[in-house]
């Protein structure tokens, strides 16, 4: 299959938008012909990943959140960018149960439920200037419908 496309949105980081988001990228993967799994994994992952973007990235300031997003042939590339505070130590932040924000009844498990439900999870961050997740998921042609 040689199929390609991409798309691009960005967005206010107010928490009204993770909803957004998430309509977004489940409106532009329906083109793979994903199961209802599928795209309820994507758009969990999108979530976690908008969802800090918002809360730790921008972390009660207002800035863009840029979403963009890819298939090629039968695998959805997926990009969350913001250009808030970044993050010191990535691999850090990456444990599961590691978090910033424990009194505000975080669990620190944002990340882990994205390693979880792509197959691919990769975060670029500058303290400073921002913070990139890119993440891809493989959808199963043979399931397709
Ligand atoms: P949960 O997602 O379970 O509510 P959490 O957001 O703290 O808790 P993760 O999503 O795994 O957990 O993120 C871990 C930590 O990484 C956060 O506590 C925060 O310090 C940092 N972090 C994650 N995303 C960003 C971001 N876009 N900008 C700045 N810091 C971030
Ligand atoms: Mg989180």
């Amino acid at each position: 299959m040689n199929r390609h496309n991409e798309m691009e949105v960005s967005f206010l980081s107010t928490p009204e938008n993770e909803a957004f988001a998430r309509i977004v990228i489940a409106a532009f993967a329906v083109q793979l012909s994903p199961t209802m799994t599928e795209i309820t994994d994507i758009k969990t992952a999108v979530s976690e990943a908008v969802t800090n973007a918002i809360v730790h990235g921008y972390e009660g300031t207002r800035g863009m959140v840029t979403m963009r997003a890819r298939i090629d042939g039968t695998s959805l590339a997926l990009e969350i960018a913001d250009r808030g505070k970044g993050i010191p130590n990535v691999p850090q932040a990456m444990e599961p149960f590691y978090t910033t924000h424990p009194e505000q009844e975080r669990s620190g498990m944002g990340f882990a439920v994205m390693q979880t439900f792509m197959d691919e999870v990769e975060v670029r961050s500058t303290p400073g200037s921002g913070t990139s997740v890119c993440m891809r998921k493989r959808i199963c042609p043979e399931q397709a419908h």
